[in-house]
């Protein structure tokens, strides 16, 4: 198997280089050099997700021509919402929440979206789902620790956007977060901890840095005052109508094969469903994961390949099931595990979605496993819950009515990689090669601040000084 998986590896790379020679010669020069094969942009975005639609929209809000470069045949990435075939109802299976700030709210405004109030629920069963025995489970009051969460989290402020982290790093940003929440006493907070930081996987493994960024200030006033959320259960709706105004400047369905960055401006080259296109653009913005295996055909240099060379990546897997006598919310738990945490891979949560008999599943693992991995565990527990709400007495056959492998989420460095300043190094590139990077991978898994951070980078993009 790993000789077959290392063999297709290089026969990928091979037609890879086949390909480009397709249509690059030996100079590097495109033979696609002119007609309506060629795109000529200020900017050209790879990747249609929360960063680079929202780049889009900004940078033709500001008078710069723009395309985006997105593999699958929609815009949105993680933002993913399901809708009932039969009553068209519409739920959120992927990103659900934005957090009440003038960035978000003019962003939907601007698309004329109305929003709500979506307050974090506290009311779930705890039961353990390989086994379908309720995990007691008592609620402390959690004043005191978020109180010292909070004056821990006010000690690195340079959280607050990106991740600019001093030399040396501090130690206790590098500690497992095991250490920390014994340290600062955390327990009563935990379970909130957890449910947020889905999607980083093993939680008490990740160094403290990663749990303070994508559980930070902005989390713990949304968590008082309210995320916000769209009415009508369908963050989808931004996406859509960001594509049908960015028109022809967004090419679905697409892939790059070949980049030259080392001139004036960037050439990318890449595959559409009308053919071959060149792009000519001044910069370039990569909004997607930046591992090595999502860079194929990116000229990356020596100091690129380094930094992307040591990111890690978690899986996150969603899903919507069709049934009855199911809990309205449950979370996984283990009475033998600190924090009664469930070991990953495994089922997170299930939860009553807004559409009556449709329920949100969400699965998490430390690495990418396969889908019918995941699929048959989720039904099976689920099945587990059935059997339990209708006290044995049988239950109805569940349907997959929506499945979605988010992987790769959440790309880390190791707390090494971390001290080493592996971070600055990232920051560094930041115009090399006249390219500049946004997304999850540069901020953390909040679209919100995502796009505040994009808004940091949009300005330098341009910026001739
Ligand atoms: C299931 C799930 C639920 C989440 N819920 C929330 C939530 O409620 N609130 C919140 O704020 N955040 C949430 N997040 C965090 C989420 O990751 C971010 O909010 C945001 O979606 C990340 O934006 P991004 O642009 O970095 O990545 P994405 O939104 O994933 O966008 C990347 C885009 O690039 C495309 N792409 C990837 N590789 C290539 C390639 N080689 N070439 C061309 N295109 C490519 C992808 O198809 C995708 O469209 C959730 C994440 C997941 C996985």
């Amino acid at each position: 198997m790993a000789r077959f998986f290392r063999s297709s590896l290089l026969l990928t790379s091979f037609s890879a280089v086949l390909l480009a020679f397709t249509s690059w010669n030996t100079f590097g020069v495109s033979a696609l050099s002119s007609g309506e094969d060629v795109i000529e942009r200020d900017l050209c975005i790879i990747g249609g997700g929360s960063a680079g639609t929202y780049s889009a929209i900004r940078m033709r809000d500001q008078g710069k021509s723009v395309v985006v470069v997105e593999k699958k045949g929609r815009m949105g990435g993680h933002t993913e919402t399901f809708t009932d075939p039969a009553t068209g109802l519409t739920t959120d299976a992927g990103v659900i929440v934005f957090h009440n700030l003038t960035i978000a709210t003019d962003y939907f405004a601007r698309f004329n979206i109305p929003l709500t109030t979506r307050n974090v629920s506290m009311n779930a069963q705890y039961i353990d789902l390989r086994t379908g025995e309720s995990v007691p489970y008592t609620p402390q009051d959690p004043t005191e620790a978020f109180a010292a969460y909070a004056a821990q989290l006010a000690k690195y402020p340079f959280l607050d956007t990106g991740f600019n982290l001093p030399d040396p790093v501090p130690e206790e940003l590098l500690i497992p977060f095991r250490d920390f929440a014994a340290k600062y006493n955390l327990g009563p907070i935990m379970g909130t901890i957890w449910s947020i930081s889905q999607g980083i996987g093993d939680l008490l493994s990740q160094p403290t840095l990663y749990v303070m960024k994508v559980f930070g200030k902005d989390i713990l006033r949304s968590i008082q005052v309210g995320f916000l959320t769209t009415k009508n259960h369908d963050n989808s709706e931004l996406y859509e109508k960001a594509t049908a105004e960015l028109g022809d400047d967004v090419l679905l369905n697409s892939h790059v094969i070949y980049t030259s960055r080392e001139g004036a401006g960037v050439e990318v080259e890449v595959e559409t469903p009308l053919g071959r296109k060149l792009i000519r653009a001044k910069k370039l913005l990569i909004a997607i994961p930046p591992k090595i295996e999502n860079l194929q055909g990116f000229d990356l240099d020596e100091t690129e390949r380094e930094i992307f060379e040591q990111f890690s990546n978690n899986a996150y897997y969603t899903l919507v099931l069709k049934g009855s006598n199911i809990p309205p919310a449950v979370n996984n738990a283990r009475a033998d595990l600190p924090y009664l945490l469930p070991k990953l891979p495994d089922v997170y949560t299930v939860e009553k979605s807004e559409i009556p008999n449709y329920y949100h599943v969400k699965y998490g693992s430390p690495y990418e496993v396969s889908d019918e991995q995941v699929k048959q565990t989720v039904l099976t527990e689920v099945a587990r819950l059935q059997d339990l709400e209708s006290q044995h007495k049988g239950h109805d056959e569940l349907e997959i009515a929506f499945y979605s492998n988010h992987s790769p989420t959440f790309l880390a460095f190791s707390p090494s990689a971390i001290a080493d300043g592996f971070y600055d190094r990232l920051n560094g590139l930041q115009g090399h090669l006249n390219t500049f990077y946004t997304g999850a991978t540069f901020e953390t898994l909040d679209s919100t601040l995502i796009w505040r951070f994009t808004e940091t980078i949009l300005p330098r993009i341009f910026d001739e000084r």
